[in-house]
C-alpha cells in the first residue's frame, strides 16, 4: 500500500519543474483525471512564488468544476476522552494524569446536539478517545441519540465518525446505525516515526493502515482519510496519502471520500514540538497539489487553522470545513480538556459572512448520504464531474434554511444576495425553477427538501 523507499526516493529526487514542465502537469490536471506520484512529487518540490500562483489558480479551478464554489459545514462532537493510548501530540494521551476525563451521557450528548443544532449545523463528526467504555455500543447508543434529537426546526441529519481502529464486526454496528463516513488518520505513514510516538493500541501501524480495508469489507463504503502535518515531511505525507487513496480505488474500486489536512497545534500537557512544521506556504501548496492529483476526492479542514489560511485554503481545493468547533467532551456548554489549541474561534455566522464575501456558496446539504449516493455511485458522478449539479441547489436550499432560522440581520441580508446571486448561476433553466419554487416552501415553513 506504502511504498516507502520509492516515495521517500520521489521527494529527494524530483526537481522542481521547469515552466515547460509545470505547464503539461497543470494541462494534464485540468483534465480532472488526476496525476501520478511523480507529477505530485514534482509540484510539491516547488518553491517559485510565480509557479505556487500558477498551482494555486489551476487547484481552485480543477476545485470549481468538480464542486462548485460551495463549502460543506459541520461540527465536532466529542463524546469521550478517556484514551488508552499515548499519543505524544494529543491532549487526551494516558499519561495526562491531571487531566479530568469525561465521557457524556445519553442526556448531556442530547444537550450538545442541541448547542450544535441551535448553531445551525446538520453535520456531526463524532470523535472518541480509545478506551473499553467507548466501545462500540456506546457510539452507536451516541449515535442514535444524536439522531432522534431535534431542536426548533433544526436535526442533525449525517453523523460522521471517527474513532480508533477497530474489528469488522464492530464496523458492521457502526454501519448498520446509519453512519455517513467513517474517518480514521494515519497521523504519519512514516512508519519509524509513527513508532515514536505512539503507545498502546494504536501503535500498531498495520492495524491503523489496514482499517478502512476492514471498514469496507464490513459495508462502509464512504470512508476518508488523513494524516498530522508536521509529524514527518509534508512531501512523503502527502504522497502517501495519494498511494493510499490509489491503492483503495484499484483494489476496492472506490477511493476515499474525504482527505483531511490537520496541521499540527500545541495542546495543554502536550510537550511534543513538530520535528518537521509546515509553513503556511507550504501547506497551501500541499493542499492545492493534493487537489489536483485526486480531484473528484473531498477535502476537509478544521478550526485548527486560522481565518487568514482557512480563507485561501477554500480557495484552491477545500470542500468541507468545521466552524464553531469544540474539541473538549461537553465543550459546548463548557471549556475545557481541549485536544488540541484550535485559531478560529468565529462563530458560525461570521465564518459563514467571511464565505459569502470570498464569493463561496454555504452548504448544510447531507443529500447524498440521505439518497444512498454513496461509495461507487458517489464516485461516479464526482469522477464525471456532474456532482455540482446537486451540490450547487442543495447549498442554496440549505443555505436558506440557515439564514431563515439562525442567521444575524447582517447574515441574512448578506445571504439573500449571495442566494441571488447564485440562483442565476444555475445553468439549467428548469433545475433553477423547481429551486426557487423550493426556496418559496421553505419560507413557508418546510424543511430539508434536497435534490
Ligand atoms: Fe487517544 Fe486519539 Fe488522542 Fe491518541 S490521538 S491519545 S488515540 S484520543
Ligand atoms: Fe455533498 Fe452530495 Fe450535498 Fe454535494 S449533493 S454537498 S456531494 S451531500
Amino acid at each position: 500500500m506504502i511504498d516507502e523507499k520509492k516515495i521517500q526516493n520521489l521527494v529527494d529526487s524530483t526537481p522542481s519543474p521547469d515552466e515547460r514542465l509545470l505547464d503539461k502537469i497543470l494541462a494534464k490536471a485540468a483534465r480532472k483525471k488526476g496525476l501520478s506520484l511523480e507529477e505530485s512529487a514534482a509540484l510539491l518540490n516547488m518553491h517559485d512564488e510565480k509557479q505556487l500562483r500558477k498551482l494555486f489558480d489551476a487547484a481552485w479551478k480543477v476545485k470549481n468544476e468538480i464542486y462548485g464554489n460551495r463549502l460543506v459545514l459541520f461540527a465536532p462532537l466529542y463524546l469521550s476522552d478517556y484514551c488508552v493510548n499515548d499519543c505524544k501530540y494529543c491532549g487526551f494521551h494516558c499519561s495526562n494524569r491531571g487531566l479530568k476525563r469525561i465521557r457524556l451521557t445519553m442526556e448531556q450528548i442530547a444537550e450538545q446536539t442541541r448547542l450544535i443544532i441551535g448553531m445551525g449545523h446538520k453535520r456531526i463528526l463524532v470523535e472518541a478517545g480509545e478506551h473499553p467504555d467507548n466501545d462500540i455500543d456506546y457510539i452507536c447508543d451516541s449515535i442514535r441519540t444524536i439522531y432522534r434529537t431535534k431542536a426548533g426546526n433544526g436535526e442533525i441529519r449525517r453523523v460522521n465518525v471517527n474513532i480508533a481502529a477497530t474489528t469488522g464486526e464492530d464496523y458492521r454496528k457502526l454501519k448498520e446505525i446509519g453512519i455517513g463516513t467513517y474517518q480514521l488518520f494515519q497521523e504519519t505513514y512514516h512508519r519509524e516515526t509513527y513508532e515514536k510516538l505512539h503507545h498502546g493500541p494504536k501503535a500498531d501501524y498495520q492495524r491503523q493502515i489496514t482499517a478502512h480495508e476492514r471498514a469496507f469489507r464490513a459495508g462502509i463504503d464512504d470512508y476518508g482519510i488523513g494524516v498530522l502535518f508536521g509529524l514527518y515531511d509534508y512531501r512523503f505525507e502527502a504522497l502517501s496519502l495519494l498511494s493510499h487513496a490509489r491503492y483503495m480505488d484499484e483494489t476496492h474500486g472506490v477511493g476515499p471520500h474525504t482527505i483531511s489536512v490537520p496541521r499540527f497545534r500545541p495542546a495543554p500537557s502536550v510537550d511534543y514540538r513538530p520535528e518537521h512544521p509546515v509553513s503556511d506556504q507550504d501547506f497551501l501548496k500541499l493542499i492545492a497539489a493534493i487537489r489536483l492529483s485526486v480531484p473528484y476526492t473531498g477535502m476537509i479542514l478544521s478550526t485548527r487553522e486560522p481565518p487568514e489560511i482557512r480563507e485561501k485554503a477554500f480557495a484552491m481545493g477545500i470542500s468541507q470545513t468545521s466552524a464553531a468547533s469544540k474539541t473538549s467532551p461537553g465543550g459546548y456548554s463548557t471549556r475545557q480538556n481541549r485536544q488540541f489549541e484550535l485559531s478560529d474561534h468565529r462563530s458560525v455566522d461570521e465564518v459563514l459572512q467571511g464565505m459569502c464575501r470570498q464569493q463561496m456558496l454555504p452548504s448544510f446539504c447531507t443529500a447524498c448520504y440521505r439518497s444512498k449516493r454513496t461509495g461507487e455511485t458517489f464516485m461516479k458522478l464526482a469522477k464525471e464531474g456532474n456532482i455540482h449539479f446537486l451540490c450547487h441547489p442543495n447549498a442554496i436550499l440549505t443555505f436558506k434554511e440557515f439564514l431563515l432560522d439562525y442567521a444575524s440581520p447582517e447574515m441574512k441580508e448578506l445571504g439573500e444576495k449571495t442566494i441571488r446571486t447564485e440562483l442565476e448561476r444555475i445553468e439549467d433553466e428548469d433545475r433553477r425553477n423547481e429551486t426557487k419554487k423550493r426556496l418559496k416552501r421553505i419560507e413557508k415553513g418546510e424543511r430539508d427538501l434536497f435534490f
